[in-house]
């Protein structure tokens, strides 16, 4: 196993409205879509279309939802053993509303995510234990992501902390066991309580997180590209110059393709380039997943 991502999957059921309705009002919608999502899942989707093996801990729930998002998972290869339905809950879902502005309305409903449980990490352990990276986010009880911290240094495996989405309070006793910590700008920002507008300032904010005593700072800043903050130094990658049409999900695209290349290469700087890439061509088509590019695809890109 190259990969263990441990965290949520949801579904998205995106609704294209002319406007909301008003309190008792029903209207018609245009068009109506199913996608498959969730942090996690879109991580382990990304760094399986590289081709890494990946295995999957989460929940679903015990609702039609709950088949699919299993099917889609193995479809790109993931391993399922450790995805398991919990019996009376809903699936995790996101009802949103996009309108003819193309803003978006979102509503999450954890549902399963939610009983991703500490000891769901000891169950799956044999398992993971073979894994050269785990990968977390913030979508699942936080105690969870806090066990799966320490077991990825009890068994000497590389940590990927995405804080995402964001937090305002974290336990660095436990954050600072990650490796490599990537946050956005807003999250960033919400964790020190410390502007981001100014590059100058990402580095900032970016430096009091390594005195706290995190290792690898890397901070994905949309178009403006990528920023590593490692003891003295800095490295910045730009972004590459795209018509960006949807972004939803370009922060799971960098943080999956850069897992992927990071087990194969070990090189930090090349996995953040190649995770631009990838990210880069995934706002330039419609939806999160689906506008994930294809190996061919990137390597056509890069060229
Ligand atoms: P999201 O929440 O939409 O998934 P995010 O806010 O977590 O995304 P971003 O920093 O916006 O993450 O984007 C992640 C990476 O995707 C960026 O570092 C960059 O490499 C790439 N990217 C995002 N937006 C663009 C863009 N408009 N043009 C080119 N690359 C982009």
């Amino acid at each position: 196993m190259d990969i263990a991502v441990i965290g949520s999957n949801m579904v998205d059921l995106v609704s294209y409205i002319d406007k909301i309705p008003n309190e008792g009002e029903t209207l018609e919608a245009a068009d109506f879509k199913i996608g498959c999502g969730g942090k996690g899942a879109n991580q382990a989707v990304a760094a399986a279309k590289m081709g890494s093996k990946v295995m999957m801990v989460t929940k679903v729930g015990d609702d039609l939802f709950a088949d699919r998002t299993i099917e889609n998972l193995e479809s790109y290869g993931i391993d399922t053993e450790f995805t398991s339905k919990i019996p009376g809950t809903s699936s995790g879902v996101a009802p949103i509303f996009v309108d003819r502005e193309s803003k978006n309305r979102i509503l999450i409903i954890k549902g399963a995510n939610q009983y991703l449980l500490p000891e769901d990490i000891d169950h799956a352990a044999k398992k993971l234990k073979k894994s050269s990276l785990i990968v977390l986010q913030l979508e699942i009880p936080i105690q969870t992501t806090y066990r799966a911290i320490e077991f990825g240094k009890e068994n000497g495996i590389p940590i990927i902390l995405n804080p995402a989405p964001a937090a305002k309070k974290l336990d660095f006793d436990y954050v600072r066991k990650c490796d490599y910590f990537i946050p956005n700008e807003s999250e960033l920002e919400l964790l020190t309580g410390m502007p981001v507008e100014s590059k100058d300032q990402i580095r900032t904010a970016a430096s009091t997180l390594l005195e706290k005593g995190l290792k690898n700072v890397i901070v994905t800043m949309g178009s403006r590209g990528v920023m590593w903050v490692k003891s003295e130094k800095i490295f910045t990658v730009d972004s590459y110059k795209v018509d960006a049409i949807d972004t939803t999900g370009a922060g799971d695209a960098f943080i999956g393709c850069f897992a992927h290349f990071l087990v194969q290469s070990g090189d930090v700087l090349l996995a953040i380039k190649m995770a631009t890439a990838f990210a880069a061509l995934s706002v330039v088509k419609q939806g999160t997943q689906t506008s994930y590019p294809s190996v061919q695809e990137l390597e056509q890109f890069i060229k």
